[in-house]
């Protein structure tokens, strides 16, 4: 591997406030160890003498405040020190956020709440990881809200979601995902259905502040809301809506000073809007290695992952047992519309579906609403704003015997019968 660490331990010497970036090559580990003095991975401390496991792809950054020694094992594309980086930007940005929260605590007001922005690729994941790593390391209980439904750090694609951080992110594995609070949007765009996104957001951001008028702690913690790179049209009109639905009160703008001067322009005065650089080190990916990426987290989902493997169940299920929607209708001429009603109302319409073939390999949000949850006058707010008890994947459909085959995480019944579904296939491959 050229450039890289090769099959046996590569020691580096990393000077103060710089960084080792490192990719793994596809279809190989790489392992981590910190051999003298500290560093981090992401705003999560590294343990001495541990070896951490990074699988095919991952890119990673370890950075030392004050200098350490580590070693890389394994086949790296590429390995290198950078002595360019924006964590003291980082470092900043969180010490004002902390700030902000101390000012709450004292004045009994709620901490901030903080929007990341910017393109695709620039590392807004990343930095959400970071501050909400630096905020739960000094006792914070920030929470964190993932509207990427592309790339959600939370569940799998096609949602959106809310996560209360209790611990720093697990250096391998990410934040632990314990009771996160699941919406289905059903897609990997926001722009397949915008009402429906912004409609979630909304639903995110009222359970929020629900749980901060019961909730010290997640009030003064605030949230760190990670976004969508969409940032054009109703994209950034998409981002105006949320800034509004949760009253941030800090947005980050990544990389793009555009952005930046139209959020400036259109946000309330009291909204600070800053611009921060992107890291060097931020990889951008292909649209095939985001897909895989993709992939991987459903797979994740019904497998589990290196130290956990899961074992889901497959069974029949009968159609008879189960109510399928799918959020939306196929928009029509407004000449067209029934009286009264408008284009909104089409996009958020619960429409049934019927089980045929197409359905095989499509991903269903099983519904926690109840199950005799009228879908009532087609508007069904009820099932859209309900949360997601889990996820299935339809592997077979007979439609002779009328029962389709599902892959599931848990064992035969479904806990609900509101099954709602995706564009998002997946191709069980085990
Ligand atoms: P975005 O959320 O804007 O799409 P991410 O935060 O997911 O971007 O970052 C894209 C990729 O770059 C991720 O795989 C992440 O691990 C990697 N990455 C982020 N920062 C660095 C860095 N400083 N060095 C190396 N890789 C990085």
């Amino acid at each position: 591997s050229a450039g890289g660490a090769g099959t046996t331990g590569t020691r580096f010497d990393l000077d103060k406030e710089t960084e080792l970036r490192f990719e793994v090559e596809a279809g190989e580990r790489v392992q981590l160890e910190l051999l003298s003095g500290m560093a981090e991975v992401f705003g999560s401390e590294l343990n001495k003498n541990k070896k951490y496991t990074f699988g095919p792809g991952s890119k990673i950054a370890v950075f030392t405040w004050h200098g350490c020694g580590v070693s890389l094992t394994g086949k790296t594309e590429v390995a290198y020190v950078s002595k360019d980086t924006p964590m003291m930007l980082y470092l900043n940005t969180h010490a004002a956020l902390e700030q902000m929260r101390r000012q709450a605590e004292k004045e009994n007001e709620r901490g901030p709440r903080v929007m990341v922005v910017g393109p695709t690729d620039v590392g807004k994941s990343t930095l959400c990881r970071v501050l909400l790593n630096y905020a739960v390391r000094l006792g914070r209980r920030p929470t964190l809200v993932e509207l990427d439904v592309g790339q959600s750090s939370v569940s799998i694609p096609g949602t959106m979601a809310g996560l209360c951080i209790e611990r720093p992110a697990d250096v391998e594995e990410g934040f632990s995902v314990q009771a996160p609070l699941v919406f289905h949007f059903g897609s990997t765009t926001p722009g397949t259905n915008i009402k429906l996104y912004n409609k979630l957001t909304s639903c995110l951001a009222e359970v929020f502040s629900q749980r901060c008028e019961v909730n010290r702690k997640a009030s003064v913690g605030g949230c760190i809301i990670n976004t969508c790179g969409w940032v054009k049209g109703s994209g950034y009109q998409a981002l105006v809506h949320c800034a509004s639905a949760f009253e941030v009160d800090v947005v980050l703008v990544l990389d793009q000073e555009r952005l930046y001067n139209e959020l400036k322009r259109d946000l309330p005065h009291f909204v600070r809007v800053v611009l921060l650089p992107k890291s060097g080190g931020v990889v951008e990916r292909s649209k095939g290695g985001r897909r895989e990426s993709r992939d991987e987290k459903i797979r994740e989902y019904f497998y589990g992952f290196r130290g956990t493997s899961f074992y889901p169940h497959a069974y029949d299920v009968r159609f008879s047992d189960v109510r399928i929607f799918k959020i939306g209708a196929p928009s029509i001429p407004d000449s067209c519309l029934p009286l009264g009603m408008s284009q909104d109302d089409t996009q958020l319409k619960l429409v049934p579906v019927s089980p045929g073939r197409d359905l095989t390999h499509h991903v269903l949000s099983v519904s926690s609403v109840d199950d005799d949850a009228e879908p009532g006058d087609g508007q069904s707010r009820g099932i859209l704003e309900s949360p997601v008890c889990g996820f299935i994947v339809v592997t077979a459909v007979d439609t002779q015997a009328q029962v389709m085959t599902v892959l599931s995480p848990a064992p035969r019944p479904l806990p609900r019968h509101t099954l709602l579904i995706m564009d998002i296939r997946f191709i069980d491959l085990k």
